[in-house]
């Protein structure tokens, strides 16, 4: 194959997995002379993403992407770029206020920190919200929809914690007596968010592969202790195969360094789920952390609804037939499609 057309072919793969613009993911793959297609991040700039994938990338909704964040665009000697759907269906929360209200940290004093401990806003440029972990010279931006204003949304949540009282930390220069207390209060929680961020920061890294290689619909994730659970539902009429997701993470030249350790599968010979199906990934060099992924078949009832929903918050037509397909019972006449 023509130099040319591997790099095509290269190209396509790594849309898969990041969601970025095919141009924008060939001129970032002429550029990097990093010897993976998919540049992995370390230190610092790891945890700050782990932490935007774990407060923000954490599902929960129906958005016009499982997770809300519907690319990361990453070139070489640039902060990637989180790029962040719109509205949610069927709350009146955006994931702008969803980033500011769960990713920016503020003192509940007495208490404890909500948001992440050490982020800062670096500077705000358009629609382009740029973060960092204080101290480090780790960044990446969070980037609205076009009609975004940061400046005010900021405002307004400065506002909304003052009248709480619980005082913003964002502009701090350093890290401030609150963080440091709540750090050394929960050692050990500060030590597992570092310990597993380069998990947090691979899958934020693969983020499309959830609309790529699945068919979920929607998504749910937390963390328990050095576990990060991953609840995908697929519909039914859906496919349901788990092993397209698997196969994606584990992949030796684009996935993460995963492998996966257990598995319990509930699948009849056919691929048709019989119930839940769990499959935990760990580390191929034995680091700590775990990725537990939960395949849930979901029989989606109200899809109609749902399906109405994820058009009005401008997800993909083509995408919303192959996870919330139409079945049989909601053909009759006056139903929405
Ligand atoms: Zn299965």
């Amino acid at each position: 194959m023509s130099a040319g057309g591997r790099l095509s072919t290269l190209t396509r793969t790594r849309v898969t997995y990041t969601g970025e613009p095919f141009q924008f993911a060939k001129d970032s793959l002429k550029q990097q002379d990093n010897q993976t297609p998919l540049p992995v991040a370390t230190g610092a700039q790891a945890q700050l993403e782990s932490q935007i994938m774990a407060l923000l990338g954490n599902g929960g909704r129906l958005w016009a992407h499982p997770t809300g964040i519907s690319a990361v665009l990453m070139r070489p000697g640039h902060p990637p770029v989180i790029k962040l759907d719109g509205q949610s269906a069927g709350a009146p929360t955006s994931m702008n206020e969803l980033a500011l209200r769960n990713l920016l940290p503020c003192a509940e004093v007495g208490v404890q920190i909500r948001g992440a401990i050490g982020l800062r806003v670096e500077k705000v440029n358009r629609s382009d919200l740029h973060v960092k972990l204080v101290g480090t010279d780790s960044r990446a931006i969070l980037r609205g929809i076009p009609q975004t204003n940061w400046h005010r949304e900021l405002d307004g949540e400065w506002e909304r914690l003052h009248t709480m009282g619980f005082p913003p930390l964002w502009e701090e220069d350093s890290l401030t007596e609150h963080e440091q207390q709540d750090t050394q209060e929960f050692p050990a929680l500060a030590k597992t968010d570092r310990d597993i961020s380069w998990l947090g920061s691979a899958m934020l890294r693969r983020i499309s592969a959830l609309c790529s290689a699945s068919s979920a619909y929607f998504v749910n994730s937390w963390i328990t202790g050095a576990e990060w659970i991953t609840e995908i539902s697929t519909a039914t009429g859906a496919d349901f195969n788990h092993h397209h997701l698997l196969a994606a993470l584990t992949d030796p030249v684009w996935g993460a360094a995963l492998r996966v350790r257990r598995s319990f599968c509930a699948c009849d010979p056919l691929g048709k789920p019989k119930g839940q199906c769990l499959f935990y990934l760990g580390h191929k060099d034995g680091r700590t952390g775990t990725l537990q992924l939960r395949f849930l078949p979901d029989p989606v009832n109200d899809r109609a609804t749902k399906r109405a929903a994820l058009r009005s918050v401008g997800a993909d037509a083509a995408w919303i037939d192959r996870v919330l397909p139409i079945t049989g019972n909601e053909h009759g006449p006056g139903v929405a499609r």
